[in-house]
């Protein structure tokens, strides 16, 4: 599998060469405000090497998404959902045209903040400011 598509959107985000608002970055992870949100928090986490989507999955990639796993509580609760069990957050991997992918670099959303919840209907700067 390919670590890098220099034609794919994320990718460009992981180099730069596309802006982002980031939430979080390390060595293998990169985390960034989502350009359409809709609710108060949206943002996506991605590992930096370009997979797909959850079908090119491997035991390998396991360490990889347990750990963006266990981030993201507390970058949601950093950026601004609000605590467990009455705040609280959904997390969503939408996989394939079925699942409702639209970008293929494997992403999880971290969607949350004060309902309701509409898609579309929240202004960028509502979500915390001007988007890219
Ligand atoms: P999917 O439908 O693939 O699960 O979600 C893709 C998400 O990526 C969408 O929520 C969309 O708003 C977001 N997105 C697409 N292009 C960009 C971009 O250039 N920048 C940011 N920050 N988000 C993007
Ligand atoms: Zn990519």
């Amino acid at each position: 599998m390919i670590k890098h598509d220099p034609n794919c959107i994320f990718c460009k985000i992981v180099d730069g060469k596309i802006p982002s608002r980031k939430v979080y970055e390390d060595a293998q992870i990169l985390a960034f405000h989502d350009i359409s949100p809709w609710a108060p928090v949206h943002f996506l986490m991605i590992p930096k090497i370009h997979v797909p989507s959850m079908a090119q999955i491997e035991d390998e990639h396991a360490p990889l998404l347990g750990r963006m796993m266990a981030l993201a509580p507390r970058l949601a609760l950093q950026a601004g959902c609000l605590p467990y069990p009455d705040g609280g957050f959904r997390m969503v991997v939408n996989t394939g045209s079925h699942g409702g992918q639209e970008v293929h670099h494997l992403h999880l959303h971290v969607i949350g903040g004060p309902k309701p919840w509409l898609r579309g209907a929240i202004p960028p700067t509502a979500a915390g400011g001007a988007e890219v």
